[in-house]
């Protein structure tokens, strides 16, 4: 297994710079990869109920200090100074988007026939980590996340983690880690709000997922400071769990902020917000995902699908009908009809991480076919161009 720095710096995905701790410089074919897996965020989220938003990266300090997070994070965020030198940071950069959110639901008088209303956003993060602990991807001081908010009702609740744990299965499978573990993270000694509502908010979380009959364990103070939370940890190919998904149920922002719904009666009625990721840091996932294949990623994840090269000059035509073709049908595609030998090529494609490679000689040429080689899999496969889509579906490219 490689490290996922190494894997980056050899499929040309990103890299980091001393003067940027933490935070990634995504080249062209990093942020392919990267834009893949938001698309595929953005569709499941969309097929579950979700709306896209997008809110400031900088958020006002006495908007911290309303939230708590002033009080209680302070230490991990990053401040944003006025244009006076001297003065106090008036601003800071979000570490989470919930108080943006939440500006967005308040924004309209909400009814029950609204509800539950959730939000989505792929929300850039800073947060301010000790730099001894930065870690390439895995940890990371600015970072995107599925950063998602449910306003609903108390009632609400069971039918909503019931959601969050089909998308988490959904999720997970299409990359190819079907194991996970659910813990629910208590009170932490931290905290804000009273101990009733923590009794309301940790039996809630406890109830609906012993409803739906999914194994837990408990784990005592190690909630976040507004509430207490379901953490999933995915079991990756080599047996290492990683805390991804998230889903907490929180009553004290919603009573900070003062948000409420008019009810079937009439009345207003106090909201409640689950804060939910399913990836967490997409940049993370990204790392776990490269070491987890050694950077062959599953072909439709994968940035570049297919390079096309030609045994000599006599077959560059013909690589290109078939590059033309492949560009055709959606395949992220590659052409190498430079001078170098066909065994340079493999080596340098496959030094790259592409997962299919179409060799194209006289031979091929003449049949109208090409040489299919997967990286990783001995030998290759002759194929009718004809055939390549068909073929390419075999292999799950989409
Ligand atoms: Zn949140």
């Amino acid at each position: 297994m490689s490290d996922h720095r190494e894997l980056a710096k050899a499929m040309d995905l990103f890299h980091f710079e001393e003067h940027s701790p933490g935070m990634v410089f995504w080249h062209p074919i990093g942020l392919q990869l990267f834009r893949l897996i938001e698309d595929f965020m953005r569709r499941v989220y969309q097929a579950h109920g979700f709306e896209e938003v997008r809110s400031p990266l900088a958020l006002s300090r006495a908007l911290w200090e309303r939230s708590g997070h002033w009080e209680k994070f302070r230490k991990n965020m990053f401040f944003v100074g006025s244009f006076d030198a001297d003065a106090e940071p008036d601003y800071a950069l979000k570490p989470m988007s919930c108080p943006a959110h939440i500006d967005i639901f308040k924004f309209h008088k909400r009814s029950y026939r609204e509800m539950p209303m959730r939000l989505m956003e792929f929300g850039i993060a800073h947060r301010n980590e000790p730099s001894g602990t930065l870690s390439g991807c895995m940890r990371l001081r600015q970072f995107v996340q599925d950063d998602a908010h449910i306003f609903c009702r108390e009632a609400d609740i069971r039918d909503e983690i019931g959601n969050f744990l089909r998308m988490v299965k959904q999720v997970y499978a299409a990359f190819g880690y079907n194991n996970f573990s659910i813990r629910i993270a208590l009170r932490p000694e931290q905290r804000l709000g009273s101990d009733e509502l923590w009794d309301r908010a940790e039996s809630a979380l406890i109830e609906a997922v012993q409803s739906l009959d999914y194994a837990y364990e408990l784990a005592p103070g190690e909630g976040s400071f507004y509430s207490p939370k379901i953490e999933i940890s995915m079991q990756d190919h080599l047996g290492r769990f990683w805390q991804c998904g998230t889903i907490q149920v929180d009553f004290n922002l919603p009573q900070l902020f003062d948000l409420s719904f008019v009810n079937h009666q009439g009345d207003l009625e106090q909201v409640v917000i689950l804060h939910q990721a399913i990836l967490g840091s997409l940049e993370r996932w990204i790392g776990i995902l490269l070491e987890n294949h050694n950077g062959v990623l599953p072909l439709w994840v994968a940035p570049v699908q297919i390079a096309v090269a030609s045994v000599s000059e006599k077959s560059a035509d013909w690589a290109e009908v078939i590059f033309k073709r492949l560009k055709q049908i959606g395949a992220r595609v590659e052409l190498d009809v430079g001078d170098h030998t066909i065994a340079k090529k493999i080596r340098e494609l496959s030094a790259r991480k592409i997962p299919l490679i179409a060799i194209v000689g006289e031979k091929e040429a003449m049949n109208q076919s090409l040489n299919l080689r997967r990286l990783g899999i001995a030998g290759q496969q002759e194929i009718q161009l004809a055939h390549l889509e068909a073929e390419l579906a075999n292999l799950n490219w989409k």
